[in-house]
């Protein structure tokens, strides 16, 4: 006999570690029993908007029919075989996808298992490539506050000192080098007193910086804030200058969200070094990507350890291969960006009015990211019942309610997610 929802939902409370949970968690999660289209289907029968892509990842929604096909044919092929001394065409396409489609100067593609692993290994081939040009000492990262690039120990030392709750692990992490968050606004003017903190930080700490990592356009996970791409040229103008090598991490705003393919687009600057993730697989199986120019390739091979140390047991899996293809044919069609516009819009539309609620401090949308902003924290429980009692899935943090839909979802379905964010602020 199959457990009852019930069943399963006491062995989840009793094994099962959540994200940022504690164990068991404070609140019981949703059982899901399935997904297609926008649509997330509960085992007590209620149906959800998805506002989430399950956190930027899933662009075309749930069941899409090509994914499911692509993941289904290369299951009749392989599932896995190991990467070291083999291959195949499923990581060959995507590889020459990948550096068809990103910014022009990036050659060389690792892929790995996911965003965290992405930022551990373009963050080693940063100091090794310095290592291998005889400057050792070029060792630490600079990054502004407010960022976020993963749980593991390297990317925990690049988030926001605060709420990465640095002083937790004091003499654990690296200690990087951090400036100010950079001012806020996607349309504000560029501070040039801002540009200069940023180029004079680069400069004194050249000797000891391997390189500059930040989220371009969007802070996501860090505090869903937008800056000016103005600031990413002046991080590149300054890295050039100073000899520092400049790693962007899009694994969220990366495969079109911010409404241009990589948000590095809005600025026209290519990084040293690129990381990619979420979306990759259309929201289907783990996989990410640090793609990098053949500078950093040559140097690496040309150095005293002449590999790049680093090769995930799952390296280059071929079903999350296959189905990055798969999504990434379907991005090719173009459609995103007449869908991310269209988000856009009903997003500006469906959320404007949530300035006049008493507790919203700012309302910002860019691409297909909406948020409101309140003056408190979020209730986390309250705010679950009432978007999940408006018929929406979303997933508040800290001051945030906030909404990144599927590409594929309609004006109706938008509707449903920004009046459930607007319910939300009012109570929770
Ligand atoms: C989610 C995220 C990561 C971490 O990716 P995981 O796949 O969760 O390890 C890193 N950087 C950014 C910008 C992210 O949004």
């Amino acid at each position: 006999m199959e457990p009852s929802a019930a069943d399963l939902l006491a062995l989840d409370a009793a094994h099962v570690w959540h994200p940022y949970a504690p164990m068991p968690g404070r609140v019981p999660p949703l059982l899901v029993e399935e997904a297609s289209g926008v649509r997330l289907k509960l085992a007590d029968g209620r149906e959800l908007v998805d506002g989430m892509s399950s956190w930027w990842a899933a662009v075309h929604g749930y069941r899409n029919p090509v994914l499911d096909a692509a993941l289904a044919q290369q299951a009749g092929r392989m599932s896995h075989v190991m990467f070291g001394g083999l291959t195949h065409e499923p990581a060959i396409t995507l590889a020459k996808t990948l550096v068809e489609m990103t910014p022009d100067g990036l050659e060389h593609v690792f892929l790995c298992d996911s965003g965290s692993v992405s930022v551990e290994v373009a963050v080693k081939m940063c100091l090794q490539y310095q290592r291998s040009r005889g400057l050792p000492g070029k060792h630490r990262l600079l990054t502004w506050r407010g960022g976020y690039h993963g749980d593991t120990f390297t990317p925990m030392s690049v988030c926001d000192p605060d709420g990465g709750m640095h002083s937790l692990w004091r003499g654990v992490l690296p200690e990087q080098v951090f400036v100010p968050v950079p001012p806020s606004g996607f349309d504000a003017p560029v501070d040039q007193s801002y540009v200069d903190e940023l180029a004079k930080a680069i400069e004194q700490h050249a000797d000891e910086l391997a390189a500059v990592i930040v989220e371009p356009v969007v802070q996501g996970a860090g505090g869903m804030r937008f800056h000016h791409p103005g600031y990413l040229r002046a991080l590149r103008e300054a890295t050039r200058e100073h000899d520092v090598l400049l790693v962007f991490d899009e694994i969220a705003t990366g495969f079109g969200r911010t409404g241009k393919l990589f948000a590095a687009e809005h600025a026209g600057v290519t990084p040293d070094v690129l990381c990619l993730g979420k979306a990759l697989t259309g929201g289907y199986l783990t996989m990410a990507a640090a793609l990098c120019t053949p500078e950093i390739a040559d140097g690496i091979t040309r150095g005293e350890l002449p590999v790049l140390a680093h090769g995930p047991t799952f390296m280059g899996n071929p079903l999350a291969s296959a189905v990055a293809n798969a999504s990434l044919g379907l991005l090719a069609e173009g459609q995103w960006q007449a869908d991310v516009a269209r988000i856009e819009t009903a997003l500006r539309q469906g959320l404007e009015p949530a300035r006049e609620l008493p507790h919203v401090v700012d309302v910002r949308v860019l691409g297909a990211i909406g948020v409101l902003q309140l003056d408190h924290e979020v209730d986390l429980g309250v705010a679950t019942e009432v978007v999940t009692a408006e018929g929406a899935w979303l997933r508040p943090f800290r001051d945030l309610i906030y909404a990144m839909p599927p590409y594929v979802s309609t004006d109706a379905d938008l509707e449903v997610v920004t009046s459930a964010m607007r319910a939300a602020a009012a109570k929770a």
